[in-house]
Order: structure tokens, then C-alpha cells, then sequence
């Protein structure tokens, strides 16, 4: 039987190219699942059909999911827009969730879950006045710089075995509003929500951080990729 798991990339529409680091591709991999890279479209049946040959949908990180979705216009701490990808992985994820997939969200991925479901981001926690950890480190990226504490009965718990873990993190954005049916898997020491997950116990799951980067060196973030790709063959 193949798992095939759907893996969105980034794209920069005016050089005519996709982008997507092999890191998810080869974390999928070695979870036994096939990876499907997902080409950016506005055509919505293009987008059923997709969603017609994958068991389960990967959404990656990269640059900031656009304000407008929730309800905001950009500060000048925000990053770079890309309204295809946007319209794109929103409707992929929306449909996803509505056929019951296995969703997994990495980064930028995590926080498009909450924008789907209504809850809203920081645009730029540097604007923020508070005591904020470091979360867009200079570390390597194999390397966890802070600590996550993981909720008593979440899914993540379940995955991980553990209470706490040290994460890598590499966002200036953050969780604001949480999204109607989703709740906290984990957070960071200074309160920041490091994942996401359903409340339904459906495998919906997001982290902040970015596990791919990581397996290799701590082998315990494997796990997630394992769960990911067995609950997608269901
Ligand atoms: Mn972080």
C-alpha cells in the first residue's frame, strides 16, 4: 500500500519557479510515506484532484500568510506577501479537513491551520512589548534553542512521550486568536503557542517549529512523521 503525502512548496511566480527544501521531502521518506509535490494553483478542480490522490497533506513553512485574512492590514514588521500561495494552501487545507485527512503543519504551515479556522496571527513579535524569548535563532537549524512544554492530553503528548522539549525556531510571527475547534499541544516558556492541534483528536496537528530539520540529529522527531504518515493511510 502507498501513502502518498501531498508536500506544498513555495514559489516566486515572477522568476516562473517552485521552491521546496528536501529536508520534508526525505522526512517524509523515511516515515515510509511516497511525496507529492503539490504545483501552486488557482484552479479549484485541479485542487480536487489533488486531494483525489493523496492520503495526506504536508503544508511547509515559509514567508507570512497575508493579514488581510484575519481581519488586519500589514504593520512594517511584516514580511513578504504571496497571495497565490495563500489562496492555494487555505483551500487545500479547508478541503483536507473537510475529508478528513491527515493535516500536518510545519512553521508557516501551523499558522495558516489557525488562519483557516479563524484565528489570527502577530504580525511581528518584535512590535510586541513583553518579554519574548529568542525565536528566530542564529543556531544551527538541527539545534533546539528553546523549551516546549507539552499539554497533558494532546495528541502531541501521545506522539512524544514527553512533557517537555528543547525546539529549534525560526518564525517572527506568532499565534494570536486561536482557531475555533483547534487547542494547544504545547508552548513555549514565555507563553508563545509552539502547536496546535484538533480538538476532535482528527490528526490536524501544527508546530511552530521545524521538526524536519531536526530528525536526523534527534531522532524522537521522527516520531511526528511516523504518525503523520500512518494516520494518512488510514
Ligand atoms: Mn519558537
Amino acid at each position: 500500500m502507498k501513502t502518498i503525502i501531498g508536500i506544498t512548496p513555495s514559489h516566486q511566480n515572477e522568476l516562473r519557479e517552485y521552491y521546496l527544501k528536501k529536508n520534508y521531502v526525505e522526512a517524509v521518506l523515511q516515515a515510509g510515506g511516497t511525496p507529492l509535490i503539490l504545483p501552486i494553483t488557482s484552479d479549484e478542480n485541479i485542487i480536487n484532484n489533488y486531494l483525489e490522490i493523496i492520503d495526506g497533506l504536508l503544508l511547509t513553512g515559509g514567508i507570512d500568510p497575508d493579514p488581510r485574512y484575519w481581519g488586519e492590514e500589514s504593520i512594517p514588521g511584516m514580511g513578504k506577501i504571496d497571495p497565490l500561495r495563500d489562496k492555494f494552501e487555505l483551500s487545500i487545507l479547508k478541503k483536507a479537513c473537510r475529508k478528513n485527512m491527515a493535516v500536518f503543519g510545519i512553521c508557516r504551515g501551523f499558522q495558516l491551520i489557525n488562519v483557516a479556522f479563524d484565528g489570527s496571527l502577530i504580525q511581528d513579535i518584535a512590535q510586541v512589548e513583553n518579554n519574548y524569548l529568542k525565536h528566530m535563532q542564529q543556531a544551527p537549524r538541527w539545534y533546539g534553542t528553546h523549551e516546549i512544554k507539552i499539554s497533558d492530553n494532546s495528541l502531541l503528548k501521545e506522539i512524544m512521550e514527553v512533557n517537555s522539549l528543547l525546539v529549534n525556531s525560526f518564525h517572527h510571527q506568532v499565534c494570536g486568536k486561536i482557531g475555533k475547534g483547534l487547542k494547544v499541544s504545547a508552548r513555549a516558556n514565555d507563553g508563545i503557542i509552539e502547536a496546535l492541534e484538533a480538538e476532535n483528536k482528527k490528526f490536524l496537528l501544527g508546530v511552530q517549529w521545524h521538526p524536519e530539520t531536526m530528525y536526523r540529529k534527534r531522532k524522537e522527531f521522527s516520531k511526528i512523521f511516523q504518525r503523520f504518515v500512518d494516520e494518512s493511510k488510514r
